[in-house]
């Protein structure tokens, strides 16, 4: 379909016609586009743009992630379709590994969604076949490899549920969620939410690893400074400004 340039929502036109393509590949899940549009509406609310909370997150993250010993960067059907080399990018200059993890699991998907991220990121991905068990999680997200999520210490996870997000936490690991919704059981169980769109969230991570990959102290600053709820209180003040500014303008 062609889409004028000069539409208003030029992007996130362009955006769902990839998306819908993905579907049709077998990458993405049919419902994944739903949890598609829960994310752009939540963008809708916050600006669409990147705010100064989701760059101090953004910052904290990529900190947390350089000083992990074993972190893996978690992917599913939307995170690959959306952002593929941008996460192959980030796990290379973080040291992560790259693992691919279905909610709607088929073998025939899983080798779809590896084979995509290994030739758009150009890197190796693990996931391909699970040796490990997540507790207390009764969807095939629980799959996972030994390698990888299993022994990890610190996760990024794009785009994910809340009953995984929490399981990880009850391992005793680190947490970080790309996730527009701020008030998700996702955003409030991780250590660190990053509240912004998940392409966004990627360029500017991208930007602090380039920063900060020569500068431990400044690394130790960004965690320190940061704290989760504070950042979510401040997040959605922000959605509620935005609102009474539109309010007073209709
Ligand atoms: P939870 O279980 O954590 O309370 P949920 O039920 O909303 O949340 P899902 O629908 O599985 O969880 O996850 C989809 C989440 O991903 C939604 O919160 C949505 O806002 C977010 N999301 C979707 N697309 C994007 C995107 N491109 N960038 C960032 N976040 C996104």
């Amino acid at each position: 379909m062609e889409i004028s340039k000069d539409h208003p929502r030029y992007r996130s036109l362009v955006t769902r016609e990839h998306m819908g393509e993905m579907v049709r590949e077998g990458i993405v899940a049919p419902t994944g586009l739903i949890a598609h549009g829960r994310g752009e509406a939540f963008d809708y609310l916050i600006g669409e743009r990147t705010t100064t909370e989701a760059q101090g997150a953004e910052r904290a993250a990529v900190a947390l992630l350089m000083g992990a010993k074993r972190p893996v960067i978690t992917v599913n059907g939307n995170a690959a379709a959306l952002a593929a080399k941008g996460l192959a990018d980030l796990a290379r200059l973080t040291s992560s590994k790259l693992e691919v993890n279905l909610f709607h699991r088929s073998e025939e998907r899983v080798q779809k969604v590896c084979d995509y991220l290994e030739e758009q990121g150009g890197i190796r991905v693990l996931g391909r076949v699970p040796d490990a068990t997540l507790p207390h999680i009764a969807s095939d997200r629980a799959k996972c490899t030994l390698e990888g999520i299993f022994s990890s210490d610190v996760v990024l996870i794009p785009l994910e549920d809340g009953d995984r997000a929490m399981a990880l936490k009850k391992m005793g690991k680190k947490v970080i969620a790309i996730d527009l919704n701020p008030l998700s059981r996702t955003s409030l169980a991780a250590d660190i939410a990053i509240v912004d769109e998940l392409t966004r969230a990627v360029s500017g991570m991208l930007a602090f690893a380039k920063e900060l990959r020569l500068d431990p102290k400044e690394r130790e600053r960004a965690l320190a400074s940061f704290n989760n709820h504070e950042n979510l209180a401040i997040t959605l003040e922000g959605i509620c400004q935005n609102l009474r500014r539109r309010a007073r303008s209709v």
